[in-house]
């Protein structure tokens, strides 16, 4: 696997593959790399010949209040994880060679509606932050499929909206959460709770599965399931930010005869915002 740092190195040596004719499959990331990244680097291998993977922890989607500096950098483990899981080309690029005039100044790209609600009405301008770097980087790579996990449900439908809005020859692909064990969706972030806090962390996905047996109960109204489980969370020892069913192609709230339905969750747990969704399809 070679690493390029530039945009110009990167370039070139995508060039020479494409003169070969050979299709390439993107996969951005941030790093610290786990399972639930080298699960997406796995299907990459299956949906095209090239694999490019991204490592970039882009200062734009972080907030004001949000520790940039203390996200996890891995680069020399990430690198053989890459390698073992078939990833052909990593472009690791610094905040220099992607914001060169600072992200101040930097054209802005903002997918309408869908980015300012769940997360974005918690973390107002992260969506802009990553529809912008995401820009970019096809821009760079010039991919003909992109994959996406499905664990970051709203990233996935904002890079979806935007590449339909702004006509992107690309092909979005959104692969399945990769979990542990006890069901805790893998996250870089997860490294941020203490021994303690991991124990509890698996509330999120249990109050999820609960909401589910819920909805398919017909008992309860969305809002009642959804302050329930809230609460639920809390009494475990998390703070709530948000718990809501949406619809699945939209994110809105789901009209009567919705039945592809999303239930999407973010809590914090100590220093950590964690997030989780499940999908249902009511019949
Ligand atoms: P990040 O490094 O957190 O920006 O994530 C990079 C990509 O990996 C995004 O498309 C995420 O949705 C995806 N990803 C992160 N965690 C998981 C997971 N547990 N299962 C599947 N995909 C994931």
């Amino acid at each position: 696997m070679r690493t390029c740092h530039t945009v110009h190195e990167l370039r070139a040596t995508l060039k020479t593959e494409r003169l070969k004719n050979k299709s390439i499959v993107f996969v951005p990331t941030m790093g610290n790399l786990h399972d639930g990244h080298m699960s997406l680097i796995r299907r990459a291998t299956k949906e095209g010949d090239i694999v490019v993977s991204s490592i970039f922890v882009n200062p734009m989607q972080f907030g004001e209040n949000e520790d940039i500096e203390r996200y996890p950098r891995t680069l020399a483990e990430d690198q053989t994880l890459l390698l073992e899981n078939g990833c052909h080309y990593l472009f690791a690029p610094d905040a220099l060679e992607m914001y060169p005039d600072g992200k101040r100044s930097q054209t802005q790209i903002e997918v309408s509606d869908i980015s300012n609600i769940l997360c974005g009405a918690s973390r107002p301008g992260h969506f802009v932050g990553v529809s912008t770097v995401v820009t970019k980087l096809f821009n760079i790579v010039q991919p003909d499929v992109a994959i996406f996990g499905s664990k970051d449900f709203q990233q996935l439908k904002v890079i979806e909206n935007m590449v339909r809005d702004l006509s992107a020859n690309i092909k979005i692909i959104g692969e399945e959460i990769a979990r542990a064990e006890d069901g805790l969706a893998l996250s870089s972030r997860n490294g941020y709770l203490t021994p303690e806090e991991r124990v509890i962390a698996p509330s999120v996905y249990q109050s999820l599965l609960n909401a589910k047996e819920q909805i398919l109960s017909r008992e309860k109204t969305f809002e009642e399931i959804s302050e329930e489980a809230q609460k639920k969370l809390e009494a475990s020892g998390l703070t709530r930010d948000y718990f809501e069913i949406r619809s699945q192609h939209t994110l809105k709230k789901p009209t009567k005869k919705e039945k592809d339905l999303v239930i999407l969750v973010a809590a914090y747990l100590g220093k950590a915002r964690l997030i989780d969704n499940l999908c249902i399809t009511l019949n």
